[in-house]
C-alpha cells in the first residue's frame, strides 16, 4: 500500500489490532442471527510525510451509511464546546448576516444552530442522511453530499465560497485527504478562513489512547503531516490551539497561501514540541504496540478476576472507542452484563462484535452493578455526575485508558 497523502510505500506498522466489525455497525436483535463483516484494523507510519493512516480495506460509503448512529447533540459537554467556538470565532472574523459559513459534516446540526441564532447565513454538509434531517429541522440548509473536490468547485461555480468552513472531527475521517484539501481550497473566499478540529497525534501516543482507532478514522494527525498537506494544495496554518477534546486535540486556522494574516508563532513552536516528542522519528511508533497490549492485559486481568470473585461489572458509552477496546480484548457478554447509553437510537441495540447490549442508563439503578466501566474516558466526570445518582453507594468506577484505574 501507497501512503495516501505522498504515495510512498507504506512498511512500517503503528499497530496492529487484528480484525474489528466497523465502529458504529450497531446489531438489532434479528441482526444478531446475521454473520457479521469484520475488516482488518492495522494503521501504518509513512516515514516520508509521518501520516498515520489505517490499511487500505473497503470503501468509506460502506461505512457512513443512513444507520449511522452518531447524533453529536447527545452530550452536554460538546455542544458546549461548540457554543464557546461559535461566539469566539463570530467576533473573531466579524461574521454578519452577509458572511456564510459552511460546515463539512454538520451532523445534526449542533453547531451551524449558533451561527443560525446570530443571523449569520450558513451551509450543512453531510452525507449522512438521519443527522442531516435533525439538521434540516433547526432551518439548516444541508447538502447530502460527501465533500471533495468536485462539490468545492461546484460550491465556487454557485457563487458560494466561504468566509468561514468548518471541519470539527472530519478531517481523520477522509479517506482521500488530498483530495478533500483541495475541496477546501476551491470552497474557500480569497480571504476566508478554515478552522479544523482533530484528535492529536502526539496525546493519542502519550496516552496509550488506542481505543480511538476505528475504521471510520483513517488519518491520526500531527501538526507536521497536515500543514505539509495543505502547503501543497495552496493552504497555510497561521494558528493553532490545543483543546483538552477527546483526550487533547488541535484547531488549526487555515487561509490561503498568500493571505496577507501572517503565522502565529505558536505553529512554530508546536512544530518544535512534536519533534521533540519523537513525532518524526520511527522509534515511538514502534513502541505502542507493546503499550497497547498493556492496557489490553490489565483490563481484562480485572474483568477475569471480578468474574471469579462474581461481582458484577456494566458499562457506560457504547461509543466507537468502545468498540475497539472490547473487540481487541476480546470481551463479551460473560464478562460485562450490559452497557447503558443516553442516546436512543442505540438503545435497545447490541456493540458490533461483543454483542453486549444497549440499555438506558436508567437501567443502573437497582441493577446491583458493582463496577461500572466509563469507555469513553474523555466524558468520565460527566459520565460520573450523570450516574452517581442510578449507583448503590459501593458501586466504583473503571477507567481503563491510560492505565487501568479505579476510584469511587
Ligand atoms: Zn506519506
Amino acid at each position: 500500500m501507497r501512503c495516501r497523502h505522498c504515495f510512498s510505500e507504506l512498511t512500517h506498522v503503528f499497530i496492529d489490532l487484528g480484525f474489528a466489525p466497523p465502529s458504529n455497525a450497531y446489531l438489532t436483535k434479528d441482526g444478531l442471527k446475521l454473520p457479521e463483516k469484520y475488516y482488518p484494523l492495522k494503521v501504518m507510519v509513512c516515514n516520508e510525510c509521518w501520516l498515520v493512516q489505517t490499511e487500505d480495506y473497503t470503501q468509506a460509503d460502506e461505512l457512513f451509511d443512513s444507520e449511522y448512529a452518531y447524533f453529536s447533540s447527545t452530550s452536554s459537554v460538546w455542544l458546549e464546546h461548540a457554543k464557546n467556538y461559535s461566539n469566539k470565532v463570530i467576533k473573531e472574523l466579524n461574521l454578519n448576516e452577509k458572511s456564510l459559513v459552511i460546515e463539512v459534516a454538520s451532523n445534526d446540526g449542533y453547531l451551524l444552530k449558533n451561527f443560525i441564532n446570530a443571523n449569520i447565513p450558513c451551509l450543512g454538509i453531510e452525507p449522512t442522511i438521519s443527522t442531516a434531517k435533525v439538521a434540516e429541522g433547526l432551518g439548516i440548509e444541508v447538502l447530502k453530499k460527501f465533500f471533495g473536490e468536485q462539490l468545492g468547485v461546484q460550491l465556487t461555480k454557485e457563487g458560494r465560497q466561504a468566509d468561514l468552513i468548518i471541519g470539527n472531527n472530519v478531517y481523520a475521517h477522509v479517506p482521500d485527504v488530498n483530495d478533500f484539501t483541495r475541496g477546501l481550497k476551491a470552497a474557500l473566499k480569497p480571504n476566508g478562513t478554515i478552522t479544523l478540529e482533530f484528535p492529536h497525534l502526539m496525546r493519542l501516543i502519550e496516552f496509550n489512547q488506542f481505543d480511538t482507532i476505528y475504521h471510520e478514522h483513517f488519518s491520526y494527525l500531527s501538526l507536521y503531516a497536515v500543514r505539509k498537506i495543505m502547503s501543497e494544495s495552496g493552504l497555510r496554518i497561521f494558528d493553532v490551539e490545543e483543546l483538552p477534546t477527546h483526550g487533547g486535540s488541535l484547531r488549526i486556522y487555515i487561509c490561503h497561501q498568500n493571505d496577507p494574516r501572517r503565522t502565529i508563532s505558536a505553529v512554530g513552536e508546536m512544530l518544535i514540541t512534536e519533534k521533540k516528542f519523537g513525532l518524526q522519528d520511527l522509534k515511538i511508533y514502534a513502541d505502542f504496540q507493546s503499550r497497547a497490549d498493556l492496557i489490553k492485559n490489565n483490563f481484562l486481568g480485572f474483568l477475569l478476576a471480578q468474574k471469579k470473585l462474581g461481582k458484577k461489572v456494566a458499562a457506560y458509552g457504547a461509543a466507537a472507542k468502545g468498540n475497539t477496546l472490547l473487540n481487541y480484548s476480546g470481551v463479551k457478554t460473560d464478562l460485562l452484563s450490559f452497557i447503558c447509553d443516553a442516546a436512543k437510537a442505540k438503545q435497545g441495540k447490541f456493540m458490533p462484535g461483543s454483542h453486549i447490549s444497549i440499555l438506558p442508563p436508567e437501567r443502573l439503578s437497582n441493577a446491583d452493578i458493582d463496577y461500572l466501566v466509563i469507555l469513553p474516558w474523555n466524558i468520565k466526570d460527566e459520565v460520573v455526575s450523570s450516574t452517581r445518582n442510578l449507583l448503590s453507594i459501593n458501586s466504583r468506577y473503571v477507567t481503563a485508558i491510560p492505565t487501568l484505574e479505579i476510584f469511587s
